[in-house]
């Protein structure tokens, strides 16, 4: 199309092409060094059994923490990570990270429900991709039923045998599979049944103004129902205000993540918040306000 568009366009659009790509490889570089480096860190969002107010699951967080750019958000590298391959090893990298420091946290006494990592479709997709759940689970020692996965939908619409062959095994080790961003995947619904789904989590452009004038929560609600009629759990994301958590709780949500109740945080913090023991809830008792 450029071509047709005269010799002055064709040459603009092949500048820009070439920039792209020079953007791209020097970036990929740079994740290479940083994998051989050591510069990403997990951070953890706690997840909050909004009956009791407590934490009973962390969210683990990519970030790179580059060298001279500061630290770099997941959006901005996870993408071309998938495209270039190198999300195998950056995955491999989180899992076994993850599983180890929560093990450790464990043997140190701390109550803390299961840790999530997520997972990319392409990361997923990998020749032996249990054998790296696995292996991340031999060496840190953490038994499998602290372990959930978070995928996306679009992978259930993918090589669905394969894909549902892993999962069953993964299912049977005693981990767990929560399916993210649930509701804006456009696949079908089909898969829950025949996938083994423990959690849906509740993409947060639905969360947004539940509990407000704005919206009448009909599909967060259908969500919540839907989960708990196949005998699953339902998470919200993205549970920014009181509003939004207590009309959650009136639909008989199980658990919230958001900004309301904590940010991710890095390891030094969120030790500091699991020794003060803090639970999120109001002086009445049984509530799920800070
Ligand atoms: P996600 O898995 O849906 O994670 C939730 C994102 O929402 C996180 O952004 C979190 O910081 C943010 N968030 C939490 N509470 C709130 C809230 O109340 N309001 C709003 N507006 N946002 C909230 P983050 O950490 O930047 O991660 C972005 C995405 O990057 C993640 O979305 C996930 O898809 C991907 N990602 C992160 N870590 C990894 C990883 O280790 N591997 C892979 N493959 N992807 C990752
Ligand atoms: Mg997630
Ligand atoms: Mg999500
Ligand atoms: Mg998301």
């Amino acid at each position: 199309r450029a071509k047709s568009e005269g010799k002055n366009r064709y040459k603009i659009y092949t500048a820009q092409m070439s920039e792209r790509t020079v953007d791209a490889l020097l970036m990929e570089n740079d994740l290479r060094r940083a994998l051989e480096q050591d510069e990403f860190i997990l951070f953890y969002q706690p997840q909050v059994h909004l009956r009791t107010g407590k934490i009973i699951g962390l969210e683990a967080l990519i970030r790179w923490q580059h060298k001279t750019k500061g630290v770099i958000s997941p959006l901005d590298f996870i993408p071309l990570a998938e495209e270039t391959g190198l999300i195998e090893e950056v995955g491999a990298w989180v899992l076994a990270h993850a599983c180890e420091r929560f093990h450790h946290w464990l043997k140190q006494g701390l109550s803390l429900g299961k840790v999530a990592v997520n997972l990319s479709a392409r990361q997923f997709r990998q020749a032996h991709f249990a054998e790296t759940v696995v292996e991340a689970l031999n060496k840190s020692k953490l038994p499998p039923q602290y372990l959930e996965l978070e995928i996306t939908e679009s992978l259930t619409m993918q090589d669905t045998d394969e894909v549902l062959q892993t999962l069953g095994y993964l299912n049977k080790l005693g981990l767990s599979i929560a399916i993210d961003d649930f509701g804006t995947g456009y696949s079908s619904l089909s898969y829950l049944k025949k996938f083994p789904v423990n959690k849906l989590k509740i993409d947060r452009t639905f969360i947004h103004d539940v509990g407000s004038e704005l919206d009448d929560g009909a599909i967060a609600k259908s969500i919540i129902d839907l989960a708990h009629n196949m005998s699953m759990l339902v998470v919200a994301e993205g549970v920014e205000r009181l509003g939004q958590s207590r009309w959650l709780y009136d639909q008989g949500c199980d658990q919230v993540q958001g900004y309301y109740f904590c940010k991710p945080l890095s390891e030094n913090e969120l030790l500091k918040l699991l020794y003060s023991e803090k639970v999120f809830r109001d002086s009445n008792g049984d509530c799920f306000i800070v």
